[in-house]
């Protein structure tokens, strides 16, 4: 299971309300590129949401009745394509947003997908793998008349791992009467999943990361490193990080920070967090309060937790050079304004996180194909995505003198709005 989620340091509010930011941030882009007010609308609107109650027989004997949501944002470019979250304080708005973000994100790497996102309210700490199985599979069958290889594809997220992937492609079989691998990416690779895909996140952020250092003539050699959330994006990243010779002096999650300022041994904290379940007590790591990790002296901030992290009120005291958003939305507008007149750099999550959906996508190829990459060859293409995706975008950003998410945003803002213009509007 994907590691867990407890809490968040984030605000309550308006400003980190993730459905506001992302229409602010859109409202933003759109206005630049002059888009007409009748695209407008139809872009920052959800082309479909549905929510659904339903009843999963706990191991007590009970019955418990659950709600999840499933949302495509936009599907003019491809299927809908985008995570699952299980978590507490997953809300019809965190969803559309996350959707929203995902037909960017598909765009600014130039995959053919649009964007979709879904979320089960619960706690999967709180639960048994049978009630866990029991929650995917209703979930599945729930929402199945969006879902399917060229409509809806799923891939795991915050809380969800493969092996809900694999209980997700199996229930979609099931009610097909055959096999349909192609119907969710994440899986295991013993059911078609691809090769580096765990992976794919964390290191396409550090590709980007690469790329803008290159950008600013930062050597990536000692340049210190504070990452937010030890899971899979960032533990990952971190790990690529301090092998291209960087020093990871500080990390946390949800139970805690530490830090290190000679650098903290990211393969044994790793295998630490593994057995213990948290970074903290890590030998030879000194504690700090998390809210104060965000503000330590440092070169490059990775935040890879959840959304609304980096806000009006703490953006002042960031002290970072740049700021590599592996998680969705750590960002606020308001937050955003105040880095970009800092002179920070933010390397944008639609960009830096987008790894993972450019490696979903190459699975779902593979699927197609009956055929599998080699983990080299998945890992040169995805770099290849990365690098060509940051050069366009930090192009972008000069040419209109814009900060790099607004870039990002106009980029895929506009081949949405082409490809809805050309494709007509029906009947
Ligand atoms: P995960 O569950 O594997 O890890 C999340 C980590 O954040 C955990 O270590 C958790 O303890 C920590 N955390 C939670 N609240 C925290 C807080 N308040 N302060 C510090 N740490 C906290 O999840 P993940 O898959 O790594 O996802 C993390 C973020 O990356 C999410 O925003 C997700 O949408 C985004 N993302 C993930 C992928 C992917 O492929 N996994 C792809 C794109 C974006």
């Amino acid at each position: 299971m994907s590691e867990a989620v407890a809490a968040t340091n984030a605000p309550s509010g308006v400003e980190a309300d993730p459905y506001v930011m992302a229409l602010k941030q859109f409202d933003h882009a759109a206005g630049l590129l002059g888009l007409s007010p009748g695209m407008q609308g139809l872009l920052r609107s959800c082309k479909r949401e549905l929510c659904v109650h339903f009843p999963v027989r706990m191991d007590d004997g009970s019955l418990r009745t659950f709600t999840g949501y499933r949302i495509q944002h936009n599907v003019t470019r491809g299927p809908g394509k985008g995570g699952l979250r299980y978590h507490p304080q997953v809300s019809l708005n965190e969803v559309r947003a996350l959707a929203m973000w995902m037909t960017w994100k598909c765009a600014v790497v130039d995959i053919p997908f649009g964007g979709a996102k879904g979320g089960v309210i619960c706690n999967p700490k709180q639960m048994s793998q049978s009630e866990l199985e029991g929650v995917t599979r209703r979930y599945t069958t729930e929402i199945s008349p969006l879902l399917g290889p060229d409509s809806d594809i799923p891939a795991p997220d915050v809380y969800t791992d493969e092996q809900v992937m694999a209980w997700m492609m199996d229930t979609y079989s099931m009610h097909v009467g055959y096999t349909v691998s192609t119907v969710v990416t994440g899986k295991p690779l013993s059911i078609g999943g691809s090769e580096g895909r765990l992976e794919a996140t964390g290191r396409g952020c550090v590709e980007v990361i690469r790329q803008a250092t290159k950008q600013m003539g930062l050597p990536m050699d000692g340049a210190r490193v504070v990452v937010q959330g030890f899971g899979n994006a960032g533990s990952v990243a971190a790990k690529y990080l301090a092998q291209a010779g960087a020093k990871v002096i500080a990390v946390s999650d949800s139970r805690g920070a530490i830090r290190n300022d000679k650098g903290l041994d990211v393969p044994k904290l790793i295998a630490h967090k593994e057995h213990q379940g948290t970074v903290v007590a890590f030998p030879d790591s000194n504690e700090l309060s998390p809210a104060k990790l965000l503000e330590l002296e440092c070169d490059i901030l990775v935040p890879a937790a959840l959304e609304g992290q980096i806000v009006a009120e703490n953006a002042p005291r960031i002290k970072a050079k740049i700021i590599a958003e592996a998680a969705n939305g750590p960002t606020t507008p308001e937050a955003d304004a105040i880095l970009y007149q800092n002179g920070i750099m933010v390397l944008p999550d639609i960009l830096a996180n987008a790894g993972g959906v450019v490696c979903s996508y190459f699975e779902w190829v593979q699927c197609l194909q009956k055929f599998s990459w080699s983990e080299d060859q998945v890992c040169h293409t995805l770099c290849g995505f990365m690098s060509q995706a940051f050069r366009a975008v930090y192009d972008k950003a000069q040419e209109r003198k814009v900060d790099l998410r607004t870039a990002a945003l106009m980029l895929a803002i506009a081949k949405v709005a082409e490809a809805t213009a050309v494709r007509g509007i029906y009947p």
